[in-house]
């Protein structure tokens, strides 16, 4: 997306976050110099821990946002899922993945895998022998995996709903209520769309805590 990169205003910049290095280098590396609005209004929240439901325009950079909050919380020293991202698609899935393989190129030793339907199973078995630290999936197979107790999500610390609105819709609202099942009730737990039907506000209800809820208008204000 096109961002004012000449005069950038000094607390929109990622530098006044306390990012780490790694993640510094990143932004530094793919040209995101400014923070979008909903970056710059959900990132302290999130980075305080805390559940957020964010709305914004499609295109507005939603994903770096939460992928951010995610990476910042994730210890690559330990083995185990400690962040996962439900998508509709396996388009957005697969796409997901690149924006976080992207942020998270210089943290050593971190490990994605993507969990999407539709596709064989085995190589996501093999992937999942060893514990990825993220896994971004489709939420019908990332169920399947936690059935057959090849996924775990003891060690979850954030779980993600991206294109909240049609995970929480008819299509997808059971399968993502039965895989909250499987994660411990002391995460963060973050809904991003844009767009937040009403039926959404219920299930926050249910899934989160105390949600800071972020609405950026389509003029970007
Ligand atoms: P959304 O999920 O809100 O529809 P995306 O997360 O797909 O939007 O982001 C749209 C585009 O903006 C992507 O190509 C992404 O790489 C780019 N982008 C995200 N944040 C920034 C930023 N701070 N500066 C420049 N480009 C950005
Ligand atoms: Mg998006």
């Amino acid at each position: 997306m096109q961002t004012d990169t000449q005069n950038p205003t000094p607390d929109q910049t990622f530098t006044a976050l306390p990012l780490n290095a790694a993640l510094q280098r990143a932004l530094e590396v793919l040209g995101y110099t400014r923070m979008t609005p909903i970056q710059a209004q959900s990132l302290p929240p999130m980075l305080d821990g805390r559940d957020v439901i964010g709305e914004a325009p499609t295109g507005s950079g939603k994903t770096a946002a939460y992928a951010l909050g995610l990476l910042s919380r994730i210890d690559p020293a330990q083995a185990r899922t400690q962040a996962l991202v439900l998508c509709p698609t396996r388009e957005l899935a697969d796409q997901v993945a690149r924006e976080i393989r992207a942020l998270a190129r210089f943290i050593p030793n971190i490990k994605l895998t993507v969990l999407s339907g539709g596709i064989v199973k085995r190589p996501q078995l093999a992937s999942l022998e060893h514990e990825p630290h993220i896994v971004v999936g489709m939420a019908g197979r990332v169920l399947e995996h936690l059935d057959s107790g090849a996924l775990k999500l003891d060690a979850l610390k954030v779980l993600v709903l991206d294109e909240a609105d049609r995970m929480l819709g008819a299509d997808f609202a059971a399968e993502c209520r039965s895989i909250v099942e499987h994660a411990p009730r002391e995460r963060q737990t973050l809904f991003f769309s844009a767009t937040f039907a009403d039926a959404v506000r219920g299930l926050s209800r249910q899934l989160q805590r105390k949600p800071v809820e972020i609405k950026v208008e389509s003029d970007g204000r």
